[in-house]
Formats: structure tokens, C-alpha cells, sequence
């Protein structure tokens, strides 16, 4: 029997990622966008689904979670606003302040929260994989590399970091190699050499919707569980 849909916020609806969670969206079942919010807005309703700009987040109506791919000045009110109305919260925003941080964390004893470097229900289950690989995988060494598109600037990537995290909580020490190259959307391989032996875990992924495809089913996970500070791991178990 299908499940009642959620009612979903887009916060950050006109960007790149926003407008990538509404195209994907309208094919689901398992979830309705009741608001699009953007900095500013030119129209009030655009393929059915009411616009608000920032300044009128008091009047968006009832939703049970939120996904904000905003910059940090929009950040807290929206966390605010999903404090207020009890309603689950999604963000993959970069750049945010310790002090953003922390409101994260505050708000995580009030409702459910994620906030992720990497959306890809893939990428969550080779940061799994890892972890395990390291813990049993003693004095293997560990390298991990990330290839991407030449536009991107940071490296490693936060994805790469994050993998190389899991492999310390198993007892590896990971080292780091980048690539930037031609228009490659992101691959991740962390290999673990013995001695005669190998084992690579890679993940590639092929097409930018794999992420706002990840944030719209980890907005109807979360917004069933009880209020706490989650990671895309964490909600791997409903699958
Ligand atoms: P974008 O510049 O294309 O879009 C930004 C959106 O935020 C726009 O809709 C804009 O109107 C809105 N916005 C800006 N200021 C606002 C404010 N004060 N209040 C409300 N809305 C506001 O950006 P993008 O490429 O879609 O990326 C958005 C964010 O998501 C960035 O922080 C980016 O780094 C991050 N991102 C994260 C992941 C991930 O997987 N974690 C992936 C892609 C992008």
C-alpha cells in the first residue's frame, strides 16, 4: 500500500541543484513540493507549485521537510523556520560558519537533521564498504583517488575526505591523489594494497542528478524518523 506523500520545501529553487530537485521531483510518488523558495522570486506559481522569495518564508504553507541547496546568508532562517514548524531538515549548502555549524546541531535535538557533502546513495555505501575494507585490511596501505572536471577548484574533494575519514575510524592511514580532467562529473577509488594482493572500491558517477535524487529520498527518509543529527549512512537501513 503507498505511503501518504510528504509535503517538501525547495529551498534555493531557481539554482542549479533547486531546479534539479524540482524536475525530479514532479516524477515521484512518494513526496509533493508545496513551496519553491529562492532569493528572489518573478513569478507565483510556476508548473503548479508555489514561489516564495526569502523575505516571505513566514507564509509558505505546512510541509514536513525541507532540502536547501542555498548559499550560508539564507541558511539559518530556513533551519529556523523547520525548527518552528517541526519539519525535518536537508541541506547541502558548502561554506558554512562554525556558528552555522552549531545551529545544526542545536537544532538536531528538535527535529531530524542531515547535512552532507555528497548525496549519492552509492557514495554512502562505499564510505561503508570502506571502513570495513580498513578495519580488516590491517597495515595495508590505503590510497585514495578522486578524479574530477577541470572547473572544480578544491582538492581533495570533500567527498574524498569524508571516504578518507571512514578508512581512519578503521585503522588506515589514507593518502591522497587528485585529478582534474576533461568534464568528469566525480570518481572515487580507494584502493588498499598488500603484499601480492589488491582490493579497489570505486564509485563513478556519471550524471549530476544522482545528488538532488539522493536529497529528495533522504527528505522522505528523514522526515519518518525522530529529531537527531543524521548522515546519509544512517539512513541506508530503509532501502
Ligand atoms: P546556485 O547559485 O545555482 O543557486 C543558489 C540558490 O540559492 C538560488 O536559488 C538562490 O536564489 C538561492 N539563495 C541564495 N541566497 C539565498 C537566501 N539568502 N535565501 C534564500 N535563497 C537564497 O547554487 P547551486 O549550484 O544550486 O548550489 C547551491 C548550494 O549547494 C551551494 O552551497 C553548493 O556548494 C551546494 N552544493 C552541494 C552539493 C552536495 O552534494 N552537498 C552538490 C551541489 C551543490
Amino acid at each position: 500500500m503507498s505511503k501518504t506523500p510528504i509535503r517538501l520545501l525547495v529551498h534555493g529553487a531557481s539554482g542549479r541543484m533547486g531546479q534539479a530537485l524540482l524536475r525530479l521531483a514532479a516524477d515521484r510518488e512518494d513526496l509533493r513540493v508545496v513551496a519553491a523558495v529562492s532569493r528572489k522570486v518573478d513569478q507565483r506559481v510556476v508548473d503548479g507549485i508555489p514561489r516564495f522569495a526569502a523575505k516571505e518564508l513566514a507564509g509558505v504553507p505546512a510541509f514536513d521537510a525541507a532540502i536547501d541547496f542555498s548559499l550560508p546568508d539564507g541558511f539559518e532562517a530556513m533551519l529556523a523556520l523547520c525548527v518552528s514548524r517541526s519539519a525535518a531538515f536537508v541541506s547541502g549548502t558548502t561554506g558554512l560558519s562554525d556558528d552555522q555549524r552549531g545551529a545544526l546541531d542545536a537544532a538536531a535535538s528538535r527535529i531530524p537533521v542531515l547535512w552532507a557533502a555528497n548525496f549519492s546513495l552509492g557514495v554512502a555505501v562505499l564510505d561503508l564498504l570502506v571502513e570495513r575494507a580498513a578495519r580488516d585490511l590491517d597495515g595495508w596501505a590505503c590510497d585514495i583517488l578522486e578524479q574530477h572536471h577541470v572547473h572544480k577548484l578544491d582538492a581533495p574533494s570533500g567527498t574524498a575526505l569524508a571516504l578518507g575519514a571512514s578508512a581512519e575510524r578503521g585503522g588506515a592511514a589514507p593518502r591522497y591523489a587528485s585529478v582534474r580532467a576533461g568534464d568528469i562529473v566525480g570518481e572515487h577509488t580507494v584502493q588498499f594494497a598488500g603484499v601480492g594482493e589488491r582490493v579497489e572500491l570505486v564509485h563513478r558517477a556519471t550524471n549530476r542528478d544522482v545528488f538532488a535524487l539522493g536529497a529528495l529520498t533522504a527528505a522522505v527518509r528523514l522526515a519518518a524518523r525522530t529529531p537527531g543529527l543524521y548522515g546519509m549512512r544512517d539512513l541506508l537501513a530503509d532501502a
